[in-house]
This record gives structure tokens, sequence and C-alpha cells, in this order.
């Protein structure tokens, strides 16, 4: 037992600087020393750390001090609770708010603002209900948590502004701001304006303006959004660079290039352009509404003088959006730090998704390791969290485990990403061990959880616990299951062989299965050669997305395969007479940190001769062992090709042009990893499977689905995907 070596007061003030500043480090070794001193146990003090660690991310932390801490007040519950709703994690949140002896307004709407912020209406409803029902004081934030959480039901909106107007709320600004952003939102542009020019002059803030500024927007009311922008000015407010934002969000919202592009030109004649945070806008604007171009974004980023990182980060997240700007990103983000700026978790968290995007492990580790080196305490987690899922998306499940296991603390994410990481490589018992342990340690799972955890059952064939975990979701955790579960659910019940499963459960379900539903019944019929089945999905697919190829192509497949090939004609006439291009299957490789792109039958580059020779003595060696080339893949009809034609198409599919690339240009013995853009043929399945075993090397291909890990003549999926 030691002595602090400050007063109590100086201590405290010590602790709320490390809590304004994130301070984690500082704040911990304040913690250790208030621990080892002979200090009695304060309320007080614990709060001051229990709030210290829920601002730094680590909520484990934080329960346990909550924990520990001897009497816990109504603040201290307040605290831990705002802890977990901040993470989403309402459920829990909740449970904690249910102990809390005598809950204050403060902790209501605390719970009421979280549910809110997941959209979670019913929950946010019965609250209200019963601080009414027992007389219980509300204000201004108890009612604008509430209608938030109305989301788009403008019926409960309009009975909930009811209210305001029947108790006097409405002399409320923050009522009345959330009422405008609301029925603009959803569409009742009429109902904002009346909210709006209802307020009086007085009570209107400059959120109001914005607000209503966004409605305009939201409304393809351009014009009117930006008069009442020149009102605003007019009317002596001062426009800041958030109601600029506000009207760049509305552009955005729209995506209105036409209109972004002329207040563009006001902003240049003002001079806000040159504004980091009206600049961050404009980006935003340009990379998510210029059809895939960023020659916009990169001239408002160089007209602006002194770009600060939050500009930066806008920059190289908007590349990291459009997944062919990815190399881009990786350059902005080294120009950013030869300025002299220090990247921050935000930084790094765009960066590695462009690492993703790019299959590029050595660059992404680069990044880790630059990562680790750099002082980034606060939000390290989500930086982890981004770098499992790139190391998973590269092929190097371990490297993802391996930083998993030393992270300090998980959240949802972290293992969100790692569950999903198990399950598309295939490793479906892990992936659902880990989902117990997400339930052992009390962190809840989310819809997204449970997209990853139906995959891995239906990827491994676990029918049983496939439909335990789907009832589980709802029952236990209140999560309605979505498009995407139920077409897991089709997946499961179709590759095991229950088509009729399948089908029931495509009647019975509460929407329409959309096209995802449909493609996995498709798939599920491909499978199982189920013509009839395939032929009915393929239709309802067609209905709902006339254009996409991949119906048509999973057909013409199902009959070349049964060498129906006057059905193969009428559905390849039918994709001509639509317009409906095949996307062209297309891999690549990454090798001395270059990314190489093959496309099927593609002779440009410029190994491409010694490709062709490896591969035709492979394939002699090939076929000493045993593999038989499957032509049916090579989807040509008979008498426009002899044997030998089939064969050689098959023999340059793009996979298998990386793969021979891939191993004629590392050493012996090292893994390679070739990533798809479709589904991987069955004959090239087949094919990398004896090439693993004649070379003797680890092969992963990545596909629009999965991974295929091929070592020694087998498969990570075991011929199951
Ligand atoms: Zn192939
Ligand atoms: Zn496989």
């Amino acid at each position: 037992m030691t002595q602090i070596p400050w007063t109590l007061k100086t201590f405290t003030l010590l602790l709320k600087t490390c809590i304004a500043e994130r301070e984690i480090f500082r704040g911990k070794s304040l913690h250790a020393l208030y621990l080892k001193s002979i200090v009695p146990p304060s309320t007080y003090i614990a709060n001051h750390f229990i709030l210290l660690y829920s601002k730094c991310g680590r909520l484990s932390t934080a329960r346990h001090v909550f924990e520990q801490t001897p009497q816990p007040n109504v603040f201290s519950y307040n605290v831990i609770v705002a802890a977990y709703a901040k993470e989403s994690q309402t459920r829990i949140a909740h449970q904690l708010f249910d102990t809390i002896p005598q809950p204050d307004i403060v902790s209501y709407n605390t719970l009421i603002s979280a549910y809110a912020d997941c959209g979670d209406t019913e929950p946010a409803l019965r609250l209200f209900e019963s601080m009414r029902d027992m007389g219980f004081d509300m204000d201004g934030f108890t009612l604008s948590g509430v209608i938030t959480a109305c989301g788009n039901d403008v019926g409960l909106i309009g009975q909930l502004h009811g209210f305001a107007v029947a108790g006097g709320f409405d002399s409320y600004v923050s009522v009345n701001n959330v009422l405008v952003t609301l029925y603009g939102r959803n569409g009742f542009l009429g109902e904002a304006k009346r909210v709006f020019y209802g307020m009086g002059e007085e009570l209107r803030d400059e959120v109001s303006w914005n607000s209503m500024i966004v409605a305009y927007g939201q409304h393809r009311e351009g014009a009117k959004a930006l008069a009442l922008f020149k009102e605003m000015i007019g009317r002596g407010f001062v426009v800041d660079m958030f109601t600029l934002a506000s009207v760049l969000t509305a552009f955005t919202c729209l995506t209105d290039l036409v209109g972004g592009l002329q207040f563009h030109g006001k902003l240049i004649k003002t001079g806000f352009h040159q504004n980091s945070h009206v600049g961050s806008g404009l980006i935003d604007l340009y990379s998510k509404c210029g059809n895939g171009s960023m020659l916009n974004c990169k001239k408002v980023f160089e007209e602006i003088p002194w770009p600060d990182l939050v500009l930066w980060n806008t920059m190289i997240s908007g590349y990291s959006q459009n997944e062919e700007f990815s190399e881009e990103a990786l350059e902005c983000f080294k120009q950013m730090q030869r300025v002299g700026y220090r990247p921050d978790d935000c930084s790094f968290v765009c960066v590695i998704s462009a690492c993703s995007n790019l299959s590029s492990p050595s660059q992404g580790r680069q990044v880790h390791a630059l990562s680790i080196k750099s002082d980034i305490p606060s939000n390290r987690i989500s930086v982890n969290n981004a770098l499992i899922a790139m190391y998973s998306k590269c092929g190097n499940l371990w490297d993802a485990r391996r930083l998993f296991d030393r992270m300090a603390e998980h959240n949802t994410v972290s293992l969100n990403s790692m569950i999903a990481a198990y399950a598309q490589h295939g490793l479906g018992m892990e992936s659902l061990l880990l989902f117990e342990h997400m339930m052992e340690v009390n962190l809840a799972p989310t819809s997204i959880t449970f997209i990853s955890v139906l995959s891995a059952c239906a990827h491994t064939g676990k029918v049983h616990e496939g439909k335990k975990y789907f009832n589980m979701m709802k029952e236990k955790f209140g999560i309605e299951p979505e498009a995407e579960h139920y077409s897991c659910m089709i997946d499961l019940f179709g590759r095991a062989g229950k088509l009729t499963d399948a089908e029931k459960l495509i009647e019975t379900m509460p929407f329409n299965p959309g096209s995802i539903g449909w493609a996995a019944l498709l798939g599920a019929c491909r499978m199982h050669g189920d013509m009839e089945l395939a032929v009915k999905a393929a239709n309802q697919f067609l209905l709902l997305e006339p254009s996409n190829a991949a119906p048509y192509v999973m057909l013409a497949n199902m009959y070349a395969k049964a060498g129906k090939w006057e059905d193969v004609a009428t559905v390849r006439k039918l994709m001509r007479d639509r317009g409906v291009k095949k996307k062209p299957g297309c891999s690549w490789i990454e090798v001395k940190k270059r990314v190489h792109v093959f496309v099927a039958e593609d002779s440009s580059h410029p190994m491409i001769k010694q490709i062709h020779e490896y591969l035709e003595e492979m394939w002699r060696k090939m076929k000493q062992a045993g593999y038989v080339p499957d032509v049916r893949w090579a989807l040509v009809k008979d008498d426009e090709a002899g044997k030998g034609e089939k064969e050689i198409r098959l023999g340059y599919h793009s996979e298998k042009l990386a793969v021979a690339f891939g191993l004629l240009s590392t050493k012996d013995g090292e893994p390679i990893l070739v990533v798809k853009n479709l589904r991987i043929c069955g004959d090239c399945h087949n094919a990398i499977k004896f090439i693993s075993s004649i070379s003797g090397r680890e092969i992963t291909v990545r596909d629009a689905h999965r991974f295929h890990s091929f070592k020694e003549g087998k498969c990570s999926c075991g011929d199951y995907w």
C-alpha cells in the first residue's frame, strides 16, 4: 500500500484529463496507482475509471471496474449502460438498466436513444410508455430520442408529435429538429416545413436550418435548399462549414452530381471550397456519385491549401470505396505521411480495406507493421478488426487468427470478423465454436454474425445446427431474419440435397426471397441436377433482375451438362436478344508485390508463352495421374468443336493461367493465392487438386463465394461448395 503522490483533487483532475483526451495508457497507470494506494475505495473515482475505459473502447474492462465498485450509484449505472449502448449492445445495456435500483431521467434517455440509434422502435416505445405510466418527469431529450426511434413509422411520429404539442414539449428545439429531420427523410416535406416554419424565429438554431436544408435536398428540391440556405445567411445566421456540408450531403443523398457540381461552382466563388470540412463533403459527394471517376475528388483535394487529417482520410476512403482505385488509396496514404501527418485509426482502417481489395498481403503486412509502430491507442481495436478481415481476405487465415488471439480486447466486430473468416475458409466447426465463445463472454451477436454462422452451417452440411441457430436468432436475440439469412438457409437445405425443404422455406417465408434467395435455390438445383425446379428458380430470379447474367449462365451450364444443346442455344439467344452480357471470368495473383491479371484465353501477359508451355507439361503429368478433363465445363456445343478444342479451352481458363504463372514465378514450396471474380469452375477445381499434388504446393483460390485451399490433391472445401 502506498500513498498517491498527489492530493485527491489533483488525482481526479489528472484522471479527467485522461478521459477528455482518451489517454488510455496514462489512465491505466493512474488506475494501477489508485488500486495500490491506501485511498479508501470511492464510487466517485470508480465512476471516472468506468468512464475512461468506456470512452477508450475497453468495454470489458469498464464492466469489470463497474462490477468491482462497492456501492455503485445511479451515475455508475448510467455510464456502464451508455458504454454498452455506444457499442450497439442494447440487450446487455437493457439488462444492466433493469438492475438500477432507482433509474433517473438520464438512465431512461440513454437507453431510449440507444434503441433509437439501432432503429429499435418497440423497446424504445415500451420504455417511454413505462415512464409515462409512472408519471416520470421527461424532458426534450426523452421525446427527441423516442421520436428518433420511430425511424420511418410516420404514423407513430405523428402521434408523438401530437403528444409533444399537448405536453408543451414543442418548445424544445431538439424535438422540433428531430421532427424536421424525420418528416423530411420519410417523404413528408409538407410536415417538415410546417414544423420548421411553425417554430418561430427565436427557437430555430443552426441545426434546424441544416435539417430543413437536407429535407429539401432529399426531395430533389435543390433550388429550395439553396434558397433556404440564402435565407439563412440573410437572417444573419452564421453559415459555417457544417451548413455547407449539409447542402453537400443533400446532393450526395440524391446522388445529384449535376446539382453538386453547380453548388461546387458557388463554393469556389466564396472561397469555401478551400475549407477542409467542406472539401471533405465535396470529396464524399464525388467519390459516391462520380460513377467510378475520382477525377473531381482529386481536383477538390488539390485546391485545398492545408488539407487536414480528416480530409486526407476522406480522400483515402473515397479511393478505397471505389475498388479499382485501391492503389491510389495506398499512394494517398503514403503521401499523407510524407507531408507530415501521422495516420490515425480512421486512416488505417481505410487503407487496410484498400489492401484487402487488392488482395495484396505484402502491402497489408507493411501497413500492419506501421500501425504497430504508430501511436493509436484509443481505437486500436477497430484497426485490428480491419486487419483480421484483410488477412482473411488475402487468404492468410492463420495470420488473422494470430492477430485475433493477441488482441487485448475483442468487441462484436472482432468476433464477427473472425467468425466470418472461418466461415469463408470453409472451417465451419471453428466458426461455430467461436460463436459459442461469443455468447459465453456476453457479446451480443448481430444480424451479420448470424449470416456467417448460417453460411458456416451451409458449407459444412450441418442442417440440424443451422435450423437451431436460425430459430435462436429471433427467439433468443430478437433479430428478425433478413433475405441473407433466408438465403443461407435455402443454401443449407439445398446443399444437403433437401430441395423440398428449401422450396418449402421459400414458399412460407414472410417476404419475397429476392434475387439472392432464388440464386441460392438455383445453385442447389444445379448441384443436384434438378432441372425442373431450376427453371422455376431462374424465372423468378429473372423477373427481379432481368439483366443479370448469372441465372442464364447457370441454366445454360445445366443444359450443357445434360447434353441438351438446343436448350443451351435457346438460353443464349434469350441473352443476346435481351442484351445480357456474361461477366468475363478474371483471376489475379500478386507476385513480388506486383498484381498480375489474367482473363480466359487472353494472351497479353508477357510470359504467356512460358505459361502455356508449363500448362501443357502439367496437363500431360495430370493425365498420367488420372485427371480426366471435364469438358462439360467448356460450354461449347458438340458439333461446334471437337473434344480436343474443348480441352484446350478448358486449359486456358483464367484461374489455371494465374495458378501456372504463380507456380512459375515463385520459389519451390512457397504457397500461392489466386483471386477470381466469379465462382471457380468445376474442371479448374478438379485440375488444381492435381496440380497441388504434382507441384507439391499449397494453392489457395478465393472465388466470388469462398476460399478453396488445395493441398496434396485435396481441397479444404471437401468438394462441398
Ligand atoms: Zn475452369
Ligand atoms: Zn474447393
